[in-house]
């Protein structure tokens, strides 16, 4: 049973919660670790069991023709090459037949090595060298055990029940072969690749898919054995036994290919986790974004519709971190939704100056409606905010909100630098927004008489030419003085 995340239905659940019974995708887990499988819930802080890349896999049957090129890699190649192609050449004394048997152990080792490096989420074969170096040579004597005890179990039920028990026997031990390879490939035990409890267990927990798998393991031993009697049949034997040396070892890639995707089709059901290993994705997982973990419960919890708590949240970061843009942003999103004018007015100010700095006019005229209508007398108390809000006001054609902005802007600040600059816009937006040119003029004219030391006095005169001829206020054509 594959779950998706409880926030990001569609999305496969790499992490449940057993406490909550509640499924989680990466994206709701930024901080997790996957490479230690280590992450707490975030609901209850408890640890996560981890559910790998499984919810994710493709089902092997959706990828027969990958099974098929897995053996065309260069290492699996080379590493058939070595051990079908020297004994063809080995002289035929005690040293050839040496060499013949420990490149078949090799072959067989490298072939074991498939399965836990295909269950590990590894897609490509493994290197070269796991055929011939390190320990896990006494693989082949396990397998030889495993060969025996079964043997023994089938001649021990028909000694003790007779014919029809003895086939019972021989049935199931054919049918949990491939189980039992696959235990012994992972646990390296004999006593768990012949134990019939685990490999029913196994075989139940995969449940038919396994069977489909038996279905093209027997195809694929057919078709195996018809190329290699091909081979024998009709080729000279020099040719004949390297070739189907070759077919041998391909197919037998093909098949452990297989059983170890299995094991990692099934890891969830199976017991074990693990994930896609793309070498070439090099992403740290080991960085612990505390921003993106702070996203994702702000996700979480908006989903699950607990306002109150994202509110709090936010505020909670915005003591932290005054200025923080990304959240006086979603703070203000929240706070219109929820239409809560005391938390806007509250923090008006700063989501004023976010919108502002987006010059985002339409949301700035929004926020100043809500509080007008909550407060009617509603001022800004600040005349460098005000200027910035009339400016992004007048850009997006609010202009009746603009002026109201910058409303008496001499008798509430006057000693404000900004007193220049706010009556300059007044008077633009009265001329180019409402076309009203004698009023411009008043405030073109004050500009002159009150502020004789502010820079943008000396280019008033330009001003008062354009207002005289009913033309757009730009100011002075050529001008180096820099301007907003
Ligand atoms: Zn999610
Ligand atoms: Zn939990």
């Amino acid at each position: 049973m594959k779950h998706d995340c409880h926030y990001h239905p569609g999305d496969p659940a790499k992490w449940h919660c057993g406490e909550c019974q509640i499924h989680y995708c990466s994206r709701c887990m930024p901080d997790a670790d996957t490479r230690q499988r280590r992450a707490l819930c975030p609901h209850c802080s408890k640890a996560m069991r981890y559910l790998g890349a499984a919810t994710e896999v493709v089902p092997f049957w959706q990828r027969l023709g990958a099974f098929f090129r897995y053996p065309f890699h260069t290492d699996p190649l080379i590493v058939i090459a070595i051990c079908t192609l020297v004994p063809v050449v080995a002289p035929a004394n005690l040293i050839g037949i040496l060499i013949w048997l420990v490149l078949a152990l090799a072959l067989f080792k490298y072939t074991y090595a498939v399965i836990n490096h295909t269950a590990e989420g590894h897609l490509k074969p493994p290197a070269v060298s796991v055929a011939f170096t390190g320990s896990g040579f006494d693989i082949v004597i396990l397998q030889l055990l495993v060969f025996v005890l079964m043997g023994g179990l089938v001649g021990a039920s028909a000694m003790l029940g007779g014919p029809i028990l003895m086939l019972l026997a021989l049935a199931f031990v054919i049918l949990a072969l491939p189980a039992s390879i696959m235990v012994l490939a992972m646990e390296r035990s004999v006593g768990a690749a012949v134990n019939p409890m685990n490999l029913a267990v196994l075989i139940s927990r995969i449940g038919t898919p396994y069977f489909l798998l038996y279905g093209y393991l027997i195809l694929l031993t057919l078709a195996s054995g018809a190329a290699q009697d091909f081979a024998v049949n009709h080729f000279p034997f020099w040719v004949a036994q390297p070739l189907a040396g070759f077919l041998n070892s391909t197919f037998t890639l093909i098949l452990f290919h297989m059983l170890g995707y299995l094991l990692f089709q099934y890891q969830e059901e199976l017991g074990f986790a693990s994930d896609i290993q793309d070498e070439t994705a090099g992403q740290d997982t080991h960085q612990r974004d505390r921003s993106a973990r702070f996203d994702a419960d702000i996700d979480m919890n908006l989903k699950d519709g607990n306002y109150d708590r994202v509110q709090s949240m936010l505020k909670e970061a915005l003591k932290r971190d005054r200025d923080n843009a990304l959240r006086i942003g979603q703070l203000y999103q929240l706070l219109t939704a929820r239409q809560d004018t005391d938390e806007l007015y509250r923090y008006h100010p700063r989501i004023l100056g976010w919108l502002a700095d987006r010059n985002d006019g339409e949301g700035i005229a929004g926020v100043l409606n809500t509080l007008q209508q909550a407060e009617p007398g509603f001022k800004l108390e600040d005349p460098d905010l005000s200027v910035r809000c009339a400016r992004a006001l007048y850009h997006r054609g609010q202009f009746k909100p603009a002026l109201r902005v910058l409303q008496d802007f001499h008798k509430r600040f006057p000693d404000s630098e900004q007193l220049a600059p706010a009556y300059l816009l007044v008077a633009q937006t009265l001329a180019n927004g409402l076309s009203q040119w004698e009023k411009a003029t008043a405030f073109l004219t004050f500009i002159q008489k009150k502020c004789v030391n502010h820079p943008l006095h000396e280019q008033i005169a330009v001003y008062m030419e354009q207002a005289r001829n009913k033309e757009p206020l730009k100011g002075p054509r050529a001008s180096f003085s820099v301007q907003e």
